[in-house]
């Protein structure tokens, strides 16, 4: 269980415990049929809350997996949400329930679906360099605010990297902590390794998760990003952590046909086999790819991403010819 500062873990579980709401869900909001999404032990479903008329996501997560009761797994990923709630990266949070079966995060709506969708899609429709530039920035900025607060998120891959809207291309919404966890407690290594007598000195030394985990997901998603190729991808499982472990990537011409050198450059400060040699998430921000004199799409505001979600026709792209802020 994560902490934060001024608040030990039992005040958290305390906090969030609190806000779980055991008044039926059902009849605060009503599902809108489609279902945006489905893992091994959740359901994410479109739905409204009647009183406001609002759109949301309810992620419906089973208590009991394989036997097992995983009530304080949920209550983890709730927690890291509540954490992360400053960040207008991070998904937000809007109400928890539970039910005898399930909790139910009632997530903000984020329009434009998975960046999966682009990541795959046919050249005109997959991201420019430019747009790739401007989400990176902003996953970056939910990374770091992450990792500054001494939490990996651990499965950061293209469906879990969410648009606000996708015509006009939106903002980026980070989503599923359900493996997240905090990194610097000696509480929760020892809980992880057992008898802290015997623990190695690089787990004392938090080696053993690092932020640097996140960062090497990263540099995997640029490249996907940037060339719809997943490049350690093997014909199986066995080759495909060959390829990892050789750290073998192909940074060919024609793979990178009309991609900038700077965009190969950031992706070599990531893919680095050594963690302590990647580069962190805050470096990652500096870096010049990320300020390069491409033409970048202005990041659209609040009011421009309401009028999108609304399909606004009119709604016209807008281009900046200077270097990304945020
Ligand atoms: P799991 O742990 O099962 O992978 P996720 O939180 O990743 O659960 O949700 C599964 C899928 O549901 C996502 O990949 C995405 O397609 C969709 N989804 C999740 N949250 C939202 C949201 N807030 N808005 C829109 N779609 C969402
Ligand atoms: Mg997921």
């Amino acid at each position: 269980m994560p902490e934060t500062a001024g608040m030990n873990r039992k005040g958290m579980v305390a906090k969030i415990l609190s806000r779980i709401r055991s008044d039926s869900f059902s009849s605060n909001y009503s599902l809108l049929g489609k279902e945006l999404g489905r893992g091994k032990f959740a359901v994410v479903k479109k739905c409204m809350e009647n009183a406001s008329g609002k759109e949301y996501a309810a992620k419906f997560l089973r208590k009991r997996r394989k036997g097992q009761d995983c009530r304080m797994d949920i209550i983890n990923e709730i927690a890291i949400l509540e954490i992360a709630k400053s960040n207008s990266h991070v998904v937000d949070l809007h109400e928890v329930y539970e039910t005898t079966s399930e909790i139910i995060l009632v997530l903000e709506y984020a329009a434009g679906g998975e960046i999966f969708n682009q990541c795959v899609a046919d050249k005109d429709e997959a991201f420019k360099e430019k747009d790739v530039i401007r989400l990176m920035c902003q996953i970056l900025d939910g990374v770091s605010y992450l990792h500054g607060k001494n939490i990996v998120h651990l499965d950061l891959k293209p469906q879990n990297i969410l648009l606000t809207s996708c015509n006009p291309l939106g903002n980026i919404r980070i989503v599923d902590f359900g493996l997240s966890r905090r990194v610097d407690s000696i509480e929760e290594i020892r809980e992880i390794m057992g008898t802290p007598e015997y623990v190695a000195p690089e787990i004392l030394n938090y080696e053993a998760i690092t932020t640097a985990t996140d960062m090497w997901s990263i540099g995997v998603l640029v490249y996907v990003m940037l060339t719809g190729i997943s490049p350690f991808l093997g014909d199986d499982k066995q080759t495909t952590y060959l390829n990892i472990s050789k750290v073998d990537i192909d940074y060919s011409e024609d793979i990178f046909e009309d991609i900038s050198n700077l965009a190969i450059d950031f992706i070599q400060t990531l893919l680095i086999k050594d963690p302590r040699k990647r580069a962190k998430a805050e470096q990652c921000l500096h870096h010049p790819w990320l300020s390069s004199k491409l033409e970048v799409p202005k990041p659209i505001t609040e009011s421009e991403e309401e009028q999108s979600e609304q399909n606004s026709p009119d709604s016209e792209e807008l281009v900046l010819m200077a270097s990304y802020t945020l």
